[in-house]
């Protein structure tokens, strides 16, 4: 046994469970996100279950990051130095009918949150792709579902209990905190370590989920906001192998009062005859129910459902958001591309998501529609391709999902993001010595 893991394990002993290694998530002493692409630069992992907790670890490392489920495909999460996990801080707080909120440990997970609300009438708004991921890890890096009119994740919060760098405990809300709450949301981990989160809550919902296939690219010249507006929450999928989009998911709210027509084609696009996976040769049944057929709001929205792994396991991800006035012209610029980038793609998704005020997101001020790429998992392969997207996309101003793996420049970023600046001085007045900051941070916010 290494003599630090010893370490670790007889501080356990003497104090509870603070000090113990997270022992499922380490292959051998490292720790690994969960694509898998990276280990962790520090094998130093520590878990807090209180507040309190969060204050003495805080007073006794000079640098620390702060980890959710590690779902981040980049760097952001990663430390030389200690990793901290909240993985207890997971419970439902309060439920707050009234005011239309829920307080939660800031480590629960979408997929354990969702079912608690749905049981007592309330819903989301929208969720991620998949239900796996921690609550605080997704508003940090402003993670988004689908939809002309919905935000995404980190717009339903409403409030946030922080800990800062000298160990302060700081209650933001929308409410009281104006402007700097708006930078606080989506923090890059660069602020304190969250430990509590406010969302706000809604009616709770039904859902059905269309699948249509084979829809022609070049209807999106003239159709993009209809065929975007078709649902609650539209999804276009394609390898970029043919003119045409290979699936179309359209997540629609049901119930009484609810007009809803459903058509036998879609712009050309014809209906599914069963489930499937965006991914056309993976099995369906790691997918939320599809053909029409209604269910609760937290098992259609997702595309993947909740104890199963989602999207193929096995892979990389990147993703560009770009302003909505220009979604088809940036669509069929990486259309041109198809060639370089198909041999090296499991898939691409097309998302829209609405403008919000959140310093840090990338849909600051702007109405977006979002290009993901599913990679294969040949880091080799994708670096080389990356640049080639993102030089394409330039002229759109695409900026880059803060979780995700991209090449752009942190001269070319930071000019991407108006209220940088004053994201900056956040960082100064919350983390003065830098002790949240890492290789990340330094290079992304700081470099020049
Ligand atoms: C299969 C798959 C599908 C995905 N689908 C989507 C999708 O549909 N839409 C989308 O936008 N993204 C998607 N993502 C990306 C993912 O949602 C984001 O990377 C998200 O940030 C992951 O959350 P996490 O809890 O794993 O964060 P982590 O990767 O663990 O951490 C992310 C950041 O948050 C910080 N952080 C975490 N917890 C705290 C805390 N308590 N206090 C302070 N800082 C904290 C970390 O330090 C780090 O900086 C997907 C990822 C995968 C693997």
């Amino acid at each position: 046994m290494k003599k630090r893991t010893f370490i670790k394990i007889s501080s356990t002993l003497i104090s509870g469970s603070m000090f113990s290694p997270l022992v499922s998530w380490q292959q051998g002493n490292k720790i690994k996100n969960w694509a898998g692409n990276f280990e962790f630069s520090t094998d130093n992992l520590y878990y807090a279950s209180s507040v309190t907790q969060v204050q003495e670890l805080l007073k006794k490392y000079s640098k620390l990051k702060v980890l959710g489920s590690r779902h981040c495909f980049n760097r952001i999460a990663d430390s030389t130095d200690n990793l901290i996990s909240l993985k207890e801080m997971d419970k439902v707080l309060s439920l707050d009918e009234k005011a239309g909120t829920v307080t939660v440990g800031s480590a629960m997970k979408y997929g354990q949150l969702c079912p608690y609300l749905d049981d007592k009438g309330f819903a989301l708004h929208n969720l991620a792709s998949l239900p796996h991921i921690s609550i605080a890890g997704s508003c940090a890096t402003a993670t988004h579902g689908s939809g002309i009119k919905n935000g995404n994740l980190a717009t339903a919060v409403s409030g946030m209990e922080m800990v800062t760098a000298d160990g302060r405990v700081l209650e933001l809300s929308r409410e009281k905190d104006g402007e700097n709450f708006l930078g606080a949301v989506v923090n890059l981990g660069a602020l304190g370590v969250i430990t509590k989160m406010t969302l706000n809550i809604e009616p709770t919902y039904k859902m059905r989920q269309d699948v249509y296939l084979n829809l022609p690219v070049s209807h999106l010249t003239n159709h993009f906001e209809e065929i975007m507006s078709a649902g609650y929450s539209v999804s276009l999928f394609t390898d970029w192998r043919t003119n045409d989009f290979n699936e179309v998911w359209i997540k629609s709210k049901v119930g009484e009062g609810i007009p809803f027509t459903l058509q036998s084609e879609f712009f050309d696009a014809t209906r599914a005859t069963k489930n499937l996976h965006p991914i056309s040769d993976l099995s369906a049944v790691n997918c939320t129910e599809q053909m029409g057929v209604p269910g609760p709001w937290y098992e259609r929205l997702p595309h993947f459902r909740m104890g199963f792994t989602p999207s193929s396991g096995k892979e990389l991800q990147s993703e560009y958001f770009i302003s909505r006035h220009n979604a088809v012209d940036a669509i069929l610029a990486v259309q041109r591309l198809h060639e370089q980038i198909s041999p090296h793609l499991l898939i691409s998704e097309i998302r829209t998501i609405d403008a919000d005020d959140l310093w840090m997101s990338p849909c600051y001020k702007q109405a977006s529609v979002t290009i993901h790429f599913t990679w294969k998992p040949d880091w080799r392969s994708v670096s080389q391709v990356l640049p080639v997207i993102e030089k394409e996309l330039a002229p759109f101003n695409a900026r880059p999902h803060w979780g995700k793996l991209f090449t752009i420049s942190p001269i070319r970023l930071q000019s991407l993001y108006e209220k940088l600046p004053d994201f900056q001085k956040l960082m100064k007045e919350y983390d003065p010595k830098g002790k949240f900051r890492n290789e990340f941070l330094n290079r992304n916010i700081y470099e020049s």
